[in-house]
């Protein structure tokens, strides 16, 4: 269980926090990385960030 540090709320659920996705545009890692971030959905607070799976052979959707 997580607790926002800016607003305390308890964020239990997925629908507690904001998963943004952001597609890389930097161009050296555009290829095969996405870079997500979970923002608090009470204050928007950013809590964390990371890369959601790297994915081979390219994902050109
Ligand atoms: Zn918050």
């Amino acid at each position: 269980m997580v607790h926002c540090p800016e607003c305390e709320s308890t964020l239990a659920e997925a629908s507690d926090v904001e998963f943004v996705e952001t597609e890389a545009t930097t161009g050296i890692i555009a290829a095969s990385k996405r870079f997500y971030a979970v923002e608090c959905a009470e204050c928007g607070t950013t809590l964390g960030s990371g890369v959601a799976g790297a994915k081979a052979g390219g994902n050109a959707a």
